[in-house]
């Protein structure tokens, strides 16, 4: 997986991806690592021959430390303990964490652009076959949205 995720990363955004997964079969860990493009002063810079502060070196060092992670810290230690582990010898500037939410952009207006894709006579049939209702559920957060025919019918009629 982290083999995929590395592919999609390079095919797309391009930039340099490092990514570890682990699991023990309990709990998942996994850390990414990405090289950002300098920015446009750095690249102004380097153009110029200034000494922007670059450090060609970075990305190799950064290889080699992050390869050395063992499955088992990335299942059982916290993010700080890993960056200290590995990186201790850089510089680290670590951002405020910022606590995850599961969030779903489904919505029943969306559906019911759905159902105007398909057509009413066919979402009618499908009622009919499925004992008065149409029925669609999101396949991310388990969302079930149900239309009668009258809900249909008002679809159609707006
Ligand atoms: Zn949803």
């Amino acid at each position: 997986m982290a083999d995929c995720l590395a592919h999609y990363q390079k095919q797309s955004a391009q930039i340099p991806t490092l990514i570890n997964l682990a699991s023990d079969g309990l709990q998942a860990g996994g850390m990414l690592v990405q090289m950002l493009p300098r920015t446009a002063e750095e690249t102004y810079e380097v153009e110029q021959n200034q000494d922007a502060g670059i450090d060609d070196d970075l990305w190799t060092r950064l290889s080699v430390l992050t390869r050395t992670v063992k499955a088992e810290e990335l299942t059982t230690l916290d993010a700080n303990e890993i960056l200290y582990r590995l990186y201790h010898e850089e510089n680290v500037v670590a951002p405020d964490p910022v606590a995850l939410s599961f969030g779903c952009t489904c919505s029943r207006e969306k559906c019911e652009m759905a159902i105007e894709q398909i057509g009413e006579a066919e979402v009618l049939d499908i009622i009919d076959e499925q004992g008065g209702n149409f029925e669609m559920d999101c396949g991310f957060c388990g969302e079930m949205y149900k239309f009668n025919k009258d809900d249909v019918t008002t679809i159609f009629s707006e």
